[in-house]
């Protein structure tokens, strides 16, 4: 028979299908709420100024080429990126116990974590690892990709649209000892919602008495509150409490490198020989996966995090965005509570943080949207907060008043 006959065809990925959707469509108030990445106020993709003026840095450098990275990545970005989220003063880093790994992106991150867990970890128990329901789609995947079982630990309370904080303890406190917790380290996607500091202190708590894995995945530092250093605050403080852990960290938003693929992934490890043998193994998996990353990003935001000038630039930059998107989330809030009396109570919208929000409403309701006033958004009801501007806020909030109606 013929070679891929049986070959079921797979779905295409559902937000770069309503991303497609939305191309094609000619209704000129059209808006695109799906897609997870920055819009200036005029629906254009940014260009950090910080960014550009390191490319004009690196576009000018005689000395440099187009040699292999060593496999681990390049090491000023690997060491910068690891202060950038572990703080300067972070004990571990002094202490020689931090792994740190350049990978594509957080994708790669999150991938090459959970290769390295479910080849080193579980020592004959059950290959699994909780994530919060809902999370990021991708997660599943990945974990099954390397043959990790996914399971759904408690998370979102639809009924107040917000965090189940005693849900979520119970599955913690439920779960066999040692189990692993996938945890967004801040501006949780898709729900917005994050734990308080008092949460936190809690959830660590539990994670040392069951001496729980903390899999931390960290997207959007900076982009939650437009602070670097707040926005690290619960993996910082994971690291202080000595709960066994891994970050995976994404330049993708804050430095707007989408497409160039720069993250990384750093194993906090109890002790420096410990870190020698982890550094062993991540570069024997990273070796036989993509050989040694790629240069350009890294260098980019190398030069950044290395350069107290540009550092301060890219904290502006940062800011920017992060503030364009908070004054979307107030405007949003005022003009369907003040302005339109829409039904319902929408304090979520300005209590949510990150590139997200999570309306609450149904999946009927969301395909209402988009069919009959053309916004495009996922199923579940959440939107990106980066797609709304100045001029199609109203357009959006008349829409969104008329099918909660
Ligand atoms: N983790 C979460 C929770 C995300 O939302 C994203 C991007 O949307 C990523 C990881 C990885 O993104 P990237 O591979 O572009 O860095």
């Amino acid at each position: 028979s013929e070679t891929w006959e049986e070959l079921p065809l797979a779905p295409p990925d559902s937000i770069f299908k309503l991303t497609a959707a939305y191309k094609v469509d000619t209704f000129p108030k059209k808006v695109n709420l799906g897609v997870g990445a920055y819009r200036d106020d005029n629906n254009k993709p940014w260009v950090l100024p910080v960014v550009r003026k390191a490319e004009q840095i690196l576009a000018n450098d005689q000395a440099l080429d187009h040699e292999y990275l060593p496999i681990t990545g390049l090491p000023e970005y690997t060491t910068g990126a690891a202060r950038l989220i572990l703080g300067p003063d972070s004990p571990a880093l002094k202490e020689g116990r931090v792994v740190s790994v350049q990978t594509i992106s957080g994708t790669g991150a999150n991938h090459l974590a959970a290769l390295f867990l479910s080849r080193f970890y579980y020592h004959g128990a059950p290959k699994q690892v909780y994530l919060s329901d809902p999370t990021w789609a991708n997660h599943h995947a990945i974990l099954k990709n390397v043959g990790i079982e996914p399971i759904s630990y408690s998370y979102y309370d639809p009924k107040t649209v917000s965090l189940d904080f005693d849900g979520m303890t119970n599955s913690l406190k439920n779960a066999p000892p040692r189990s692993v917790f996938l945890l967004h380290a801040c501006a949780h996607n898709p729900t917005g919602i994050d734990p308080t500091q008092e949460q936190w202190k809690v959830i660590a708590d539990i994670a040392i008495e069951k001496n729980h894995y903390a899999f931390f995945d960290c997207a959007y530092q900076g982009f939650a509150s437009g602070d670097l250093d707040r926005d690290a605050q619960a993996v910082r403080y994971f690291v202080e409490r000595g709960v066994p852990m891994l970050v995976c960290q994404s330049f993708a938003k804050n430095a707007g490198l989408y497409g160039e693929r720069v993250g990384a992934l750093h194993v906090i490890t109890p002790t420096e020989p410990a870190a020698d043998r982890v550094k062993s193994q991540l570069s024997v998996l990273q070796r036989s996966e993509i050989s040694n990353p790629p240069s350009h990003g890294a260098r980019i935001v190398s030069l950044i995090l290395n350069d107290a000038g540009l550092f301060e630039e890219w904290k502006r930059d940062i800011r920017t965005m992060a503030g364009r998107i908070i004054d979307m989330r107030k405007e949003l809030h005022l003009l369907l509570t003040e302005e339109l009396k829409t039904p319902g109570n929408w304090d979520h919208i300005i209590n949510q943080i990150g590139m997200f929000s999570f309306t609450g409403i149904s999946a009927e309701q969301s395909k209402i949207l988009t069919e009959n006033a053309h916004v495009y958004l996922t199923t579940n009801g959440r939107i990106s907060m980066a797609g709304l501007n100045s001029k199609n806020i109203r357009y959006f909030a008349e829409s969104l008043d008329k099918v909660v109606r």
